[in-house]
């Protein structure tokens, strides 16, 4: 039995304190691996929004924008030295409450929460305008100011992390925020505030309103002070998202949705492609945007790979995520566990060959599912063509670089895409080709706070991460000062 760290989890985090929800309703949040309560969370609605939006907006105006960039800095590397600190506590929380496996929580999502932090910490004092050779006498220059109020709205699949490449660049920039994180993983959030508060982050710069997204996600979107809202989740709630923030013309980044072909040409390692195939796909059990979740084969390997795969597969063990050993965890929930078999039974019914996993690994408890792989799939099935954010590769074979090019495109989304070749001429023309935001080359899943990342097509617009992410929290204003 392992201990739950201390959390406020009952009440929300408004104006640097802890207050409970005007509604006093509450909901649970679920452990995906036992399915037990882990802990009640306090259900915020609008109400708690606007107090949340009222706060941030007096932070914004008042002792936040007095700061000094070089504080702002300061503070950022202090949260990031508590969350070092704390690093065992919230890697428990994440893997308690989001199923991933303990030995990922620790040393990928938090150490890239701590590498993002930092490296936003750095920034503030590098953030300014220009000045402009003008005709004519007159000296003209920009500033680069912060937006106000940033509404974050976050997913569930790697709850901190998302948050974190929200927070930090809005925080760096200067602005104010109120976080919604997903109903179904928000205790890190919490503990983040509780750090943040720690570190003497001014009242209001952070707040945290926990509640569902049809409520509370819905008023942060519409209220119209905020400034702007940096959204993570799927296509559909982006789109819904668009169109509620067009009343007051908001601001607005979007990462979502994925479907991203991971190609494989005869002349790749086909022993690292295997690797890459499995780690792109079955990382953090599939519930990644930017899964490589098509695995695009050139005929002539096709067989040899998918033999290697499931050799890879054998040793793949899914099970207890507080186990070291445990490479996958359990599916989110119950809802999606389903949805995942809907999609199994739609790949079958359509005429792919079920080539390993494709059932529940018969635990007691928990949301599991075994890593599955389908082959003779059709770039037309249900199953090449719509995100399923779960376990399941679906396996396309083509004949030559133009066919592959052709089939990774062949989506609505354009999220990331991978291409595995020895020839460096073919590996730079693919990636030109290819029609998505990141394109890794003999590799897959790879991430750093200083490269962008974001979506083309319907997975979405703006860019989180590097510098290119302060664009989407500052605005330009143009000073004319006449020297007639
Ligand atoms: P989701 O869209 O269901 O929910 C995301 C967040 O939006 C949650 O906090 C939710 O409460 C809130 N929300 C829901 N409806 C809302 C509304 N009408 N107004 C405002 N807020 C609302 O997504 P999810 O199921 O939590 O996450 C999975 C999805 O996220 C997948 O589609 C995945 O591809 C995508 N994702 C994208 C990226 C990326 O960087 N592009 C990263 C991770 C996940």
């Amino acid at each position: 039995m392992v201990s739950i760290p201390a959390i406020r989890s009952k009440q929300l985090f408004i104006g640097g304190q802890w207050v409970d929800p005007l509604s006093g309703k509450s909901f649970a949040t679920v452990n995906p691996a036992t399915e037990e309560t882990i802990a009640e969370l306090a259900s915020g609605d609008a109400h708690d929004i606007d107090r949340a939006v009222t706060a941030a907006r007096k932070a914004f105006e008042g002792p936040w924008s007095k700061m000094a960039a070089s504080e702002r800095s300061k503070l950022l590397w202090k949260i990031a030295d508590l969350l070092e600190k704390k690093i065992d506590e919230f890697a428990l929380l994440e893997t308690l409450d989001a199923g991933k496996p303990i030995s990922e929580s620790k040393a990928v999502d938090m150490a890239e929460c701590l590498s993002v932090l930092r490296f936003y910490a750095g920034l503030p004092q590098t953030i300014s305008g220009s000045t402009l050779p003008s005709q004519g006498p007159a000296f003209v220059y920009t500033l680069r100011e912060p937006l106000g109020v940033v509404g974050a709205i976050t997913p569930w699949n790697f709850p901190l992390l998302l948050s974190i490449w929200k927070i930090a660049p809005a925080l760096a920039a200067g602005n104010t925020v109120v976080h919604k994180p997903a109903s179904l993983t928000p205790l890190t959030a919490l503990k983040f505030a509780e750090i943040c508060q720690e570190a003497g982050l001014p009242e209001g710069v952070l707040n945290v309103v926990t509640g569902p997204g049809s409520t509370a996600g819905q008023a942060l979107v519409t209220h119209p002070g905020v400034d702007k809202i940096a959204f993570t989740g799927e296509t559909s709630t982006g789109k819904s998202i668009a169109r509620d923030a067009a009343e007051t013309l908001k601001k607005l980044s979007l990462e979502l949705g994925g479907k991203s072909p991971n190609i494989v040409f005869a002349d790749a390692d086909l022993d690292a492609a295997a690797r890459g195939a499995v780690n792109g796909i079955f990382y953090n059990a599939g519930e990644v945007c930017c899964a490589g979740s098509r695995l695009l084969v050139e005929e002539s390997v096709h067989d040899a790979l998918l033999e290697k795969i499931q050799g890879r597969l054998k040793k793949f063990t899914v099970g207890d995520p507080l186990d070291p050993k445990t490479r996958m965890g359990p599916l989110i929930s119950k809802d999606h566990l389903e949805k995942v078999e809907g999609y199994v039974r739609s790949g079958t019914q359509e005429g792919a060959k079920l080539v390993c996993g494709g059932a529940r690994p018969g635990l007691p408890k928990g949301w599991f599912f075994t890593p599955t792989m389908f082959s003779g799939v059709a770039p037309t099935m249900k199953i090449a063509r719509e995100e399923i954010f779960g376990p399941v590769l679906a396996a396309i074979p083509f004949k030559d670089g133009p066919d592959a090019v052709a089939k990774g495109n062949d989506t609505i989304y354009g999220l990331s895409a991978a291409v595995w070749t020895r020839d460096v001429k073919k590996a730079h023309q693919v990636a030109r080709a290819l029609r998505a935001g990141t394109v890794w080359v003999n590799t897959y899943n790879m991430f750093d706070a200083t490269a962008p990342f974001g979506g083309y097509k319907q997975s979405g617009f703006g860019r989180e991460l590097g510098r290119e992410a302060l664009d989407l929290y500052t605005q330009l204003k143009t000073v004319w000062v006449d020297l007639s």
